[in-house]
């Protein structure tokens, strides 16, 4: 064990376990020994050592106190500085810029590895690659190379900002790989490369400098930051990594799937389940039915490896599996999205705080068992402990990579060659739903007939009804069942650059992509030339069928009639899906004009011309294109007329719904521009529309609600906005209690989580000591007594309120016609939730049916796929529409579930998931789905961007 606190570094500098310095001078030592100039040889040699390795500066001389003191934290900027400067000074450091953050900072990789191989870092890098890859490689070829090749090692560090753990091991993980000359340390980097990672600059920066803003060190604690610690997301930029939204996620992303292909992922965390220092993998059950096999065990390993390293360094209190609720279904996370791409994704989260804490004593944690195989006594514990546990498990993983360097280098090719061959014949992958629909069959077929029994054991073969006859296993293998050799993506879908940025999601996680060069047909079916084809007979096939297939998560519950276990995440995501991504499934293989586009290659919508010729009245532009509201934007802010049709125009060529853009002022410079760029179709018109088929669509004074600490559906809500060029301002609930709304805004967002329950009173915010007068009037929540009255009072005089999701709430504080459908009467004939053992649903899509005749659906088609976590439906009174209250989407059927998990979904039979109510002169929006869902449910973006429109539309008086 290595400690480098304070005054114990020159111990550290000679090294616990080499008392000469490195080896390779030991060899010259012991010969010199002989020559009885051992005394003056050694004062030589150990001063030259100590002068090599003091040129690297501890973190002690650099921060001025020493990584893991109390009551003491690192800004970034300090940070920054310390990876510059020893990367300048060790030669066996890299300093890598991976891109710029949300905020502007740099976010640095510093890639560790003996002097030799830094010399060859690219040759390496490429055979990394190469095997990773798969590509033309023989068995022979991937065994030389990774004879070859170094291990390489992914550690990050402070992902989430408020895990101060994180950033802190990482810089003192640094200066070890910078300076320590063990014999260990000398061993790892000969066999391994070690990129070390900063996860999240910008949140260091805010939450050290929020920490060390109180001047006495020992009042110093750790509270919420006044905003998120990732500029837009906080802790939810761990769940962008197949997304790829954030610039943080698209450099990191960069690194692993396109650059270095570390076959481990290390990713940090913090905290420990209470009583225990740290959670270490393996993880839980549901296991993700796409993975290789060879991850798992992979995850095992090093898992193990961890566990005893700690052991052996007594230093017990390590849990795993059980011990939380961390599980390898889904897709997403840092360590996650790894998995998917035959990586083995490890997560720790271990406890600590620069301000001393106590390991409580929580009775179940004393005792051992498989998932803690030595629990800890309750005791104070300091900081730097935390860091001590970070480093050994750094440790362990990196002394694990460097004895197993082959094979982990060897697996990785081994996995990369078996999802190339799944995808290139037919291959079945088997999923919960499917099992228990064969189960059933069976139950179904033999109910009421004795089987005999079994010609080998004589046992009956009725007593499971998991144990089926060999008949079902070939029901199992239905042609159907088939996973697909691939899916393409025509050009000539409605919202076509949509399907462009999925592909670029795609991209930015290392897919390989193909286009076609020119129109073809396959399967009976034609697609123009510019459609996408992405092959599931390549590497990273796991993560394609994960992103274009629905997932099937295991209805999972601990005892039969109980509690659902909640998925560590969400339980379905299909990316496709919830960006209304229009694709054929091939199950045969398929081949065409196809040109395979280099990896990480950015795509961009197709360019188009406007259509039409002659006399030019106006554009109609097609508003079934999300991008179409970045025009109609622009068109708003340079104060260009734009209008909605509210019917496709007789003298229209072909039927299509639109925006109608006079040709006045900048208007054809705006418009030639997004069809060009955004690739929006335009064509143009000899006559205007008459006035009225028109709505008038004026600029909306926008106002998003937050809260301090920040929001994070709310920060994902302000990225959209800023996506799609909606002007808007951020408010707080002191803003909506002082009420005079009307005022100054037209719509009012309230985001997932801002409105509380009806009839629950939510406890006051705590201030935080020290609050910097900027942040006062950011304190607070909405109530129901000083909140609702001003925005009933907003919506009277004509404004529009758009709830998300549980806001959907603030319904029933105005005493609204309408009841949640996800209710049931007691026996006591009270009303309350559905229980989770009847219905869950707990992150999943489903399907829904909308009425397009309801302006709020412009744009929308008949069915969309709506994203719903917990999330809001209603039942209508039957006189609903002569109340004001209409239906915009419903789930038609007792089975929308497309996509995760829904248990109980018959409840949700016929539930209205979107409505509008008419509150006096103004609208009051219920999007019970969460339609903006982490900036992915490209495929609902459109209802809350009408709600928004609609806020200022009036019928037009003349074009
Ligand atoms: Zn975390």
């Amino acid at each position: 064990m290595i400690s480098l606190v304070g005054a114990f570094q020159i111990h550290h500098v000679f090294g616990s376990s080499a008392p000469f310095c490195d080896s390779s001078r030991r060899g010259v030592l012991l010969v010199l020994t002989r020559m009885k100039l051992l005394p003056i040889i050694l004062a030589w040699a150990c001063s030259a050592v100590a002068a090599l390795a003091a040129a690297v500066t501890s973190p002690n001389e650099h921060f001025g106190f020493a990584i893991g003191d109390d009551y003491h934290l690192a800004t970034y900027t300090q940070t920054e500085a310390y990876f510059k400067k020893v990367a300048e000074q060790s030669d066996r450091a890299r300093l890598v810029d991976m891109g710029r953050t949300e905020e502007g900072r740099t976010q640095w990789m510093l890639v560790f590895s003996a002097p030799e191989n830094l010399a060859k870092l690219d040759h390496y890098k490429s055979i990394a690659q190469q095997l990773a890859r798969a590509e033309g490689l023989t068995d022979a070829q991937a065994k030389a190379l990774a004879a070859e090749g170094k291990a390489v090692i992914w550690i990050d560090g402070g992902l989430h900002a408020s895990e101060t753990v994180g950033t802190h091991q990482l810089i003192e993980t640094v200066w070890q790989l910078a300076s320590a000359t063990d014999a260990e340390m000398e061993r790892i980097l000969k066999d391994v490369i070690i990129l070390c990672v900063h996860a999240n600059p910008d949140g260091q920066e805010l939450v050290s400098n929020w920490y060390m803003r109180e001047p006495d060190p020992r009042k110093r604690i750790l509270t919420t930051t006044p905003r998120l610690y990732q500029k837009y997301i906080g802790h939810d930029n761990n769940r962008d990594f197949f997304m790829s939204a954030m610039k943080e996620s698209t450099n990191m992303n960069r690194q692993l799937y396109l650059e270095w292909f570390p076959q481990v992922v290390y990713n940090h965390h913090q905290s420990g389940p209470a009583g225990t220092v740290m959670f270490v993998p393996p993880f839980r059950d549901p296991f993700n039915h796409v993975y290789d096999p060879l991850v798992i065990v992979g995850v095992e390993t090093f898992g193990n490896a961890i566990q005893s390293r700690f052991l052996q360094e007594g230093k017990p209190g390590a849990t795993s599996r059980s011990g939380a609720n961390y599980s390898t279904w889904w897709n997403g996370g840092l360590r996650t999205t790894a998995y998917f791409h035959n990586m083995i994704g490890l997560l720790t989260e271990v406890i600590g705080n620069p301000t001393p804490m106590q390991i409580p004593f929580i009775a179940r944690r004393q005792l051992a068992s498989n998932d803690l195989v030595a629990p800890i006594a309750p005791q104070a514990w300091h900081f730097r402990q935390s860091i001590d546990y970070s480093l050994s498990a750094n440790r362990a993983i990196l002394d694990q990579a460097s004895r197993y360097r082959e094979v982990l280098l060897y697996n990785i090719y081994l996995m990369a060659r078996n999802a190339i061959d799944r995808g290139s014949r037919d291959h079945w992958t088997t999923r919960p739903g499917r099992l228990d629909e064969i189960v059933k069959l069976a139950a179904a077929e033999r109910a009421g007939t004795v089987s005999p029994p079994s010609e080998e054991t004589g046992e009956s073969t009725s007593t499971s009804p998991e144990r089926l006859a060999a008949k079902y296993w070939e029901l199992l293998r239905k042609p159907e069942w088939r996973d697909p050799r691939g899916y393409i993506i025509p050009a000539d879908q409605p919202d076509f650059p949509t399907a462009v940025k999925f592909i670029n999601a795609l991209v930015k996680g290392g897919v390989a992509i193909h286009r076609a060069t020119h129109d073809f047909e396959t399967a009976g079916r034609r697609y123009p030339a510019g459609s996408y084809i992405v092959k599931t007979a390549q590497a990273f096939r796991p993560h394609v069928l994960d992103l274009f297939e629905p997932q099937d998560h295991p209805n999972d519950f601990r005892v039969e009639g109980g509690p659902p276990t909640k998925p560590y995440d969400v339980a379905g995501w299909t990316l496709a899906f919830q960006m209304g991504v229009k694709f054929d499934r091939m199950l045969e293989g398929f081949e065409g004009p196809f040109e395979r586009l280099p990896y990480g290659q950015l795509q961009s919508p197709p360019t188009r011309q406007i259509e039409g010729a002659g006399k030019v009245a106006g554009f109609l532009v097609d508003h079934r294109v999300n991008d179409s509201a970045v025009l109609v934007n622009r068109l708003l802010k340079a104060g260009v007329d734009v209008f909605r049709l509210q019917r496709t125009p007789a003298a229209s060529q072909r039927e299509l719904p639109a925006y109608y853009v006079p040709d006045r002022g900048s208007a054809r410079v705006l418009v030639t521009e997004a069809a060009s760029l955004l690739g929006l179709a335009v064509q143009t018109v000899a006559t205007p529309p008459p006035a009225s088929t028109l709505t008038t669509l004026r600029p909306v004074r926008i106002a998003l609600w937050d809260r301090f600490g920040g929001s994070m559906p709310s920060g994902w809500t302000r990225w959209l906005l800023e996506q799609f060029e909606f002007p808007f301002e951020v408010i707080y609930s002191d803003r909506i209690d002082a009420g005079k709304l009307r005022e100054d805004y037209d719509a009012i967002i309230f985001v997932s989580a801002a409105i509380p329950a009806h009839g629950v009173r939510p406890p006051p915010m705590a201030r935080p000591r020290h609050l910097p007068a900027e942040y006062e009037t950011w304190i607070g929540r909405i109530t129901p007594d000083k909140s609702v009255p001003p925005l009933k009072q907003f919506l009277t005089a004509g404004g529009s309120v758009i709830t998300i999701g549980s806001s959907t709430n603030l319904a029933y504080h105005l005493a609204l016609p309408l009841q949640s459908a996800l209710t049931e009467r007691t026996a006591d004939g009270r009303l309350r939730s559905l229980p989770d053992e009847k219905f869950y649903v707990p992150g999943s899509i489903l399907e829904a049916k909308l009425d397009l005749t309801h302006p709020l659906a412009w744009g929308m088609s008949e069915r969309a796929d709506f994203y719903f976590d917990r999330s809001a439906a209603f039942r209508l009174p039957t006189d609903a529409a002569a109340r004001g209250i209409k239906p915009v989407a419903w789930f038609d059927s007792d089975q929308p579930l497309r996509s995760g998990w829904a248990w109980g979904q018959g409840h949700l039979k016929d539930a209205v998931t979107i409505a509008t109510a008419e509150v006096g002169a103004g609208t009051l929006y219920l999007l019970g789905s969460e339609v903006a869902f982490r900036g992915q449910t490209h495929g609902t973006f459109k209802l809350l961007f009408n709600a928004l429109y609609l806020a200022t539309a009036q019928p037009a008086a003349k074009p």
